[in-house]
């Protein structure tokens, strides 16, 4: 139990460097409040997990990233930066 406890605990120790920022993490896209807690969970909070978040890669490659775009969404990168130039 106390190595589950250990594991967790250090799997929350790194999150995203863009939460301060994100519009997303600070709750200004979305209606319902479960939808950023499990969004928070699964990527802002996670070691690591946030480089797999759309948005995080996206603001990474082209330093914002559209309103519209989920961490999880099913659009590539390069659809992604398309509809936000459009
Ligand atoms: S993981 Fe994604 S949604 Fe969460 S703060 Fe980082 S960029 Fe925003």
């Amino acid at each position: 139990m106390l190595k589950i406890l250990i594991i967790k605990n250090s799997n929350m120790l790194t999150k995203c460097p863009k939460t301060d920022k994100c519009p997303l993490f600070n709750k200004n896209l979305l209606k319902r409040e479960s939808s950023y807690n499990a969004y928070k969970q699964l990527y802002c909070l996670t070691k690591e997990r946030h480089k797999e978040c759309k948005r995080y890669i996206i603001s990474e490659k082209v330093g914002s990233c559209g309103d519209f775009v989920m961490p999880n969404s099913s659009y590539t990168i390069e659809e992604i930066i398309n509809k936000m130039e459009d």
